[in-house]
Formats: structure tokens, C-alpha cells, sequence
């Protein structure tokens, strides 16, 4: 049997959903294109201040390397969270793919009767994991410019072996969107611009992992997510034929907001840490919480925020402040100044009065 044939029947046997062979070569397409974004305002922001080289060489991270196996499991399920993106309302995937990965370079190994060296990656080498998963025949890259297969979507994890193993290489799949635009005309903040080509400054799914004070417009683009964004993806065709839950052994997380706005930075339940929700702190989380529960208007949750304002951080503090006003201004504006007069970190006491300001303003005080 062809190595090509035996790594994929490996895989399928490891309950890899997809697995598909690219060379060592340079990822030109994708190049080309960062080349051309650094120029202008729109370059993808998880890739900032990196070496475009770097990115697209996958020959970089690995000494003679001859070809890279892509591995894809779908965490396709039944129902969407309206506050968190799919991929966090599951168990941390990187473990257990970086394990089946393992368990596939093992197998070959020993099918093959012959070591080679290898490398395992999982979302944390800085090369382009969706542009080699797209050469290698995993999917096409959408207009929503995500990785999308025919049959499985695009609620993909995605890992890598690179190895110095010979391997044949399979075939990029033909781009398939067709004349559909779904994507770009359901994305609520026009952070898509025009096919494929993303803001991604704009974007809610990068901005509920922001850190740091917030604009007013940024805060609005938060809407109701907690955490990422799924609305360029849920209304994709692919996504809503796509078959549910392969990567069945993950255990599900599916949490609203109460759930978030109850959280104690200092002892974060288990089942959280176990997610990959967390690599921001528990503070952005808290923050989001109070910033959907303030764009929802959501009265019920008035007094839970308010306790917020004793947090011992003064970020939280400002934000519940903010959100606090934004919920229900009259009420809050007593509070809000009580709070001032014993506000004790001199930047943030100015933040909360010049956020005051404002709304009173706007409502005509
Ligand atoms: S993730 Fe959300 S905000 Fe970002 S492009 Fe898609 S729909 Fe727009
Ligand atoms: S919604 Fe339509 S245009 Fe957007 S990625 Fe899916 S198929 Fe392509």
C-alpha cells in the first residue's frame, strides 16, 4: 500500500476525521496576499508583528522537512450558544488531538517497519495552520475566509505532523462558494469587507479577546458574545448540512450568562480551565459578560454587575460601571456616584466619572 493510502487508513482508524498530505513547499498564495495586507489596514490581526517568511515557510520549523500530515477533527454539534463560539462550548481540544497525533506517528512507525523523525504541531507554531490544511485538500477557504470542507464544514480543529517521512502529496480542493454571500451579509459589524477579505481589527470574534479599555464603538461590535463570534459560520450552507459531533469524546461546556457573570476571578471552576476559553484571564471574560448583558439591555442582572463594583480589580470595576449606566441609567447614576467618592485607583476614578459624563449627557443632564 502507497504510504499516502496507509497514513489516512491510520487515521481513520484514530477517528481523525480528515487527514490529507501537503509537501514542503512555500504556502505562495498566502504570501502573496500578507504581502500585500502589510501594506494596508487590514492585516489578519492573530498574525501581528510576524515574520511573513516565517508564516509562510512551513520548512522553517522543522530540519528536513519533507512532508506535512493535516489532520482535521469536526466538532460540528447539535444547537449554537448565543454568547460563546462553538469551539469554546467543548473540552480544550489540544491535548487530545496532540494524543491522536501521537498515536498516528507511532502506527505508521510501526506499520512501516522503519522510524523517521517527526513533529507534532496544535495551533501554536507561527505558520499558517488553515493555508497548509487548504493545500493539503482538508477544505477551500470560504468568502467568510474560513477553512471549509464539502462534507464536514468549517468546525474544524486542526493539527499537524511534520516529519522527513516521503510522502506523496494530495490535491487542493476547487474553491466552492459559488454566487452564495451569506457570510458577509449576516456579519452584524461589516468586519467582512468583501470576499475574503476580513478586518479582523473589526471583528467581534477579535474583540472579545481584547484586552485593555475599550471604544464605545468596540464595545457596541461586542454585542451579546462572551466569548468569539460564530454568525459568519452558523449561516454558512456547508456548516448547516454538516454532519454533528465527531470529536465525541470531549465533553460539552455550554454555559450562558449568569454563569459568567457569577464567576470569581480567584477560584474558577474546574470545568472551565479545561476549556480554551481561559488563555485571555477570567477578567476579559467577566468584562464581556457585563458588556452583553449592558448591549442586551438585561435588567435581571442589574444587582449581580453592581457587586462588581467591588472587585478588587479596577478594570472590572470600570466596566461594571459602564454597564451599570448602559442597563438602566437612573438607576445607576446614584450608584455610580457613590461609588466615585470611594473609588480609590485615581485613573479609573477619572474613567468612571468622564463615562458618567457622558451619559449624562446623552440623556440630557
Ligand atoms: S466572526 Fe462575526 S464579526 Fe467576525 S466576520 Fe464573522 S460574523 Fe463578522
Ligand atoms: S456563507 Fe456562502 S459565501 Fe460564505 S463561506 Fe459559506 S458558502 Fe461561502
Amino acid at each position: 500500500m502507497q504510504i499516502n493510502n496507509l497514513v489516512k487508513e491510520c487515521a481513520a482508524k484514530l477517528n481523525i476525521d480528515l487527514c490529507r498530505i501537503t509537501d514542503n513547499g512555500e504556502l505562495k498564495q498566502e504570501r502573496k496576499i500578507l504581502e500585500k495586507r502589510s501594506k494596508d489596514k487590514y492585516w489578519p490581526q492573530p498574525f501581528a508583528n510576524q515574520d511573513i517568511a516565517e508564516l509562510t515557510n512551513p520548512a522553517f520549523h522543522f530540519p528536513n522537512l519533507k512532508s506535512i500530515i493535516v489532520a482535521a477533527v469536526s466538532y460540528n454539534k447539535n444547537g449554537t450558544n448565543p454568547f460563546l463560539s462553538n469551539y469554546v462550548t467543548i473540552e480544550d481540544y489540544h491535548v487530545y488531538l496532540e494524543n491522536k497525533l501521537e498515536k498516528l506517528a507511532a502506527r505508521l512507525q510501526k506499520k512501516l517497519n522503519k522510524s523517521f523523525n517527526y513533529k507534532i504541531f496544535v495551533d501554536e507554531a507561527p505558520f499558517l495552520e488553515k493555508a497548509l490544511a487548504r493545500k493539503a485538500g482538508i477544505g477551500f477557504i470560504g468568502k467568510n475566509t474560513l477553512l471549509i470542507n464539502p462534507e464536514l464544514g468549517s468546525n474544524l480543529f486542526l493539527g499537524e505532523i511534520f516529519t522527513d517521512l516521503e510522502i506523496t502529496k494530495d490535491q487542493p480542493l476547487a474553491d466552492d462558494c459559488g454566487d452564495c454571500r451569506r457570510c458577509i451579509d449576516n456579519c452584524q459589524v461589516d468586519a467582512l469587507k468583501s470576499e475574503y477579505l476580513l478586518a479582523a481589527e473589526e471583528c467581534t470574534a477579535y474583540l472579545t479577546q481584547k484586552k485593555g479599555i475599550l471604544s464605545e464603538a468596540e464595545i457596541k461590535k461586542i454585542g451579546h458574545h462572551i466569548w468569539g463570534c460564530d454568525d459568519c459560520k452558523d449561516v454558512c450552507p456547508y456548516n448547516k448540512k454538516a454532519d454533528k459531533l465527531t470529536a465525541s469524546e470531549l465533553m460539552i461546556f455550554d454555559k450562558g450568562l449568569q454563569y459568567f457573570l457569577n464567576l470569581e476571578r480567584k477560584e474558577l471552576p474546574e470545568e472551565l480551565a479545561n476549556t480554551a476559553i481561559t488563555w485571555r484571564g477570567s477578567r476579559i471574560l467577566i468584562r464581556n459578560a457585563m458588556l452583553a448583558a449592558a448591549n442586551l439591555k438585561e435588567l435581571k442582572y442589574f444587582n449581580l454587575i453592581k457587586e462588581k463594583l467591588n472587585d478588587n480589580s479596577p478594570v472590572i470595576r470600570y466596566y461594571a460601571a459602564l454597564s451599570l449606566l448602559e442597563i438602566d441609567f437612573k438607576e445607576a447614576k446614584g450608584v455610580i456616584e457613590k461609588h466615585i467618592a470611594q473609588e480609590n485607583n485615581k485613573e479609573y476614578k477619572n474613567k468612571i466619572k468622564n463615562i458618567l459624563a457622558a451619559k449624562e449627557e446623552n440623556h440630557g443632564y
